[in-house]
């Protein structure tokens, strides 16, 4: 049986593709500094899956604590989610954001090739195509960043590749999410943004659950059909099996390889809150306001490489997105913390 670090363990994407890796077989050991999450996801994939999910409290830029957790265990890749990922915060602390991402990935790397772990899955962004000029976007697109957290992506993306051309022996996937939204269907596991969430899906489910008053649509004149901006929504879930394919992916494979994670389906603002309020039956008031900086018109995937070279497709429609979402949400109106 394979051993899988998950660097970000406890985080929402990480917890979903626990329960994908736990299921297909792998033994899954989850490190986080919680610095953005709660452990309590981690009890909730043991309850899914029926394993427990070994935990370490740790912190990926500590390179001692890493070393202890590769000399414990057997761990045969990574799959590297740590890391801060709030685009507005990042324009306010870049410092913050290079520290966590980039040297932080920077010790990691070095303690894995300490440890001849050499075989690393990591979460991108379709954010490192910045204000990508043609849709759908292919990897082989030009790359650039607008904030510091994009930044971050975009030179770690380019830290991989010096290593991986230093020393070819290295196995590499880098991931290049587009927008995950949904959750476990189990409704014990979902996105748990700390304060206001900044993403599309989480503010609305928060307005359909009473806990804001209305969503704010960040401009309607975009050069769509409807005005609002149009993005690549991804279930959670596909987006986990996404990280197993690479894994299967690496073993077979040497050097390093992008895969853009998206559907290939573009939707509006406005169209996911049509399919949130029809599809769960409640209402979501919005009102429409300036456009918000930064933010490009239109952004989908072109999916192809990860079909072909991953042998992954995503199975999650629209509905299933926006149901999941708001199960998890319904469910856990708190969130992880506990309500008295
Ligand atoms: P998340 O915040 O839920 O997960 C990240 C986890 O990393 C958190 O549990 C946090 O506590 C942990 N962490 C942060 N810094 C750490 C450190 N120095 N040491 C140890 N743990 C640390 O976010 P997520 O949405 O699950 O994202 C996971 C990864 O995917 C991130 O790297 C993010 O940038 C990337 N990504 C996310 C999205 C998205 O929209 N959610 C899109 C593209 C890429
Ligand atoms: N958006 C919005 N109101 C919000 C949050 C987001 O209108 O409160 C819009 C945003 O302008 C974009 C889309 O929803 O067109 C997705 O935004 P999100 O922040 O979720 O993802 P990203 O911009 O990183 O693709």
């Amino acid at each position: 049986m394979s051993t899988i670090l998950l660097t970000g363990g406890a985080g929402y994407i990480a917890s979903h593709t626990a329960v994908v890796l736990q299921q297909a077989g792998f033994r899954v050991i989850a490190l986080d500094n919680l610095v953005n999450s709660s452990e309590e996801s981690l009890r909730r994939v043991a309850q899914i899956t029926g394993q427990a999910v070994e935990f370490i409290k740790a912190d990926i830029r500590d390179a001692d604590a890493l070393r202890e957790v590769f000399n414990r265990f057997a761990i045969d890749a990574v799959v590297h989610f740590a890391g801060l990922k709030a685009v507005g915060e990042s324009t306010q602390l870049p410092l913050k954001y290079y520290d966590y991402n980039v040297a932080g990935t920077v010790t990691l790397c070095q303690v894995m090739a300490e440890c001849n772990v050499k075989q690393i899955v990591f979460s991108s962004s379709a954010t490192v195509y910045g204000a990508a000029a043609e849709v759908p976007i292919h990897e082989r697109a030009p790359r650039s960043a607008t904030n510091p957290y994009g930044q971050s992506k975009l030179m770690i993306e380019l830290i991989l590749e010096d290593l991986v051309a230093a020393d070819p022996s290295w196995r590499v996937a880098v991931l290049r999410y587009f927008n995950p939204v949904g959750a476990h269907e189990s409704g014990l596991i979902g996105e748990d943004p700390n304060g206001i969430p900044n993403n599309l899906m989480p503010f609305i489910s928060q307005v359909a659950v009473g806990k804001r008053e209305q969503l704010q649509v960040f401009g309607s004149d975009y050069p769509t059909q409807d005005g609002t901006g149009v993005r690549d929504y991804i279930h959670v879930m596909d987006l986990a099996n996404g990280h197993l394919q690479a894994l299967r992916y690496l073993q077979k494979h040497h050097g390093i390889e992008a895969f853009n994670l998206g559907t290939g389906q573009g939707y509006s603002v406005l169209d996911m809150v049509k399919a949130f309020s029809e599809t769960n039956d409640i209402a979501v008031p919005y009102q429409i306001v300036d456009r918000r900086p930064g933010d490009v018109a239109v952004c989908y995937a072109d999916a192809t490489k990860a079909r072909q070279l991953l042998d992954w497709q995503t199975q999650y429609s629209l509905v299933d997105m926006v149901r999941d979402a708001w199960r998890w949400q319904r469910q856990n109106p708190e969130g992880y913390r506990q309500i008295d």
